[in-house]
């Protein structure tokens, strides 16, 4: 079906007025909470703090659902992060119900139920005024930057909170939005077109995503992945076809499925310098690589190679208002959300999620704790 992709949208900026407009709560003052902490190395602390009140007039708090782990999240609790480092608390992707909200919220009400976009720029630069505050210099991330979601209640801005589509019944899917809204963002940073075939390094969670926000846009989809179940996954998912990354006969593979058509764009979700390389390689002229990864490293690509293709080549981070996007999809039933949140968790569990989005055992795409 045709789709209308909606332009990212300007956001606010971020205020610090603090005059504390009454709100209406329906929260006690002194309530406690619980919070689930990277404590250490590879450890989780269930730790109680006093839950969040409203201050500014765009403040919302809603009682959070459900957070689904990243890869991110994983660096943190094994420390291996270059800069998040426990004590933290962690979590970009959640849902959640509005249980209170400042004076001039209009968009949400209580008893909604949302998304959260962790995305926070500055909010004056020029990509927050263009609406892509995922660029900004100072873009910070919630669950990152700044404390995240993994709480029983979390205290967000009015412009951060999507209200989820009533088709969608169960409020914890709703942690798969952030996930969907990376995909959408690398499939319109790539100019993803109907008819375009397109080839996906990596079948992990962001993969399988660009691929599902792809084949809405009509794309055919080929993912390269080094592990079977991975690969597994992405044919369960609807890839046109899958392959192993350590393949020598990788280029004749996908010739193979795709013919005379050739493939337009390519696409790094995994980030490794090698990818770059091949994805620069296997696309064909005037076609767009897509890199998603982060990975400071360098590469062999040369400014001859991108110039005799006349390649178009494209960063996508995080998201710039693709939240919309992603959930009107949802509301037409479009996205398997729960095919990518196949593990659920209960909060005083965390620690178990964690182990599994470390161990990936076969048929694991995302680990979801629930609160
Ligand atoms: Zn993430
Ligand atoms: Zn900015």
């Amino acid at each position: 079906m045709e789709f209308r992709w909606l332009t990212p949208f300007t956001t606010g900026c971020e205020r610090e007025n603090k005059r504390g407009d009454l709100s209406a709560s329906i929260k006690r003052l002194d309530n406690t909470m619980k919070v689930v902490e990277i404590s250490d190395t590879r450890k989780i602390t269930i730790i109680e703090k006093v839950e969040p009140q409203i201050v500014n007039p765009d403040d919302v708090i809603i009682r959070v659902a459900a957070v689904s782990i990243c890869g991110t999240d994983v660096h943190t609790f094994t420390n291996t992060h270059p800069f998040v480092k426990p004590p933290v608390v962690v979590g970009h992707e959640c849902s959640g119900v509005v249980t209170a909200i400042g004076s001039k919220v209009k968009s949400v009400k209580i008893g909604d139920r949302v998304a959260v976009d962790p995305v926070l720029g500055c909010g004056t630069c020029t990509p927050c005024t263009i609406g892509r505050p995922n660029a900004c210099a100072e873009v910070k991330c919630r669950g990152v930057h700044v404390e995240g979601a993994m709480q029983e209640f979390f205290k967000i801005r009015e412009q951060d909170v999507y209200v989820l589509p009533d088709s969608l019944s169960d409020t914890v899917l709703g942690a798969a939005i952030e996930p969907f809204a990376i995909g959408a963002q690398a499939v319109w940073r790539g100019g993803v077109r109907s008819g375009q075939n397109m080839v996906i390094f990596g079948a992990g969670p962001i993969g399988l995503t660009t691929m599902l926000m792809a084949k809405v846009r009509g794309a055919e989809c080929i993912l390269v992945d080094l592990k079977d179940d991975r690969l597994d996954n992405a044919i369960r998912l609807g890839a046109a076809a899958a392959i192993r990354a350590d393949a020598d006969d990788l280029k004749e593979q996908v010739r193979g499925v795709t013919g005379d058509q050739g493939v337009l764009v390519t696409c790094d979700a995994v980030g490794n310098p090698d990818i770059v390389d091949r994805c620069v390689e296997l696309v064909d002229p005037t076609g767009t690589v897509i890199l998603l990864g982060m990975d400071g490293s360098q590469n062999n690509v040369t400014e001859l190679d991108i110039f005799r293709k006349e390649l178009t080549v494209v960063g996508s981070r995080m998201n710039s208002g693709m939240f919309p996007t992603v959930l009107d999809l949802v509301g037409q039933d479009q996205l398997p959300l729960s095919e990518i949140l196949t593990h659920r968790f209960s909060c005083e569990r965390a620690d178990h999620a964690f182990d599994m989005a470390i161990e990936q055992p076969d048929g694991f795409i995302k680990a979801v704790i629930t609160f």
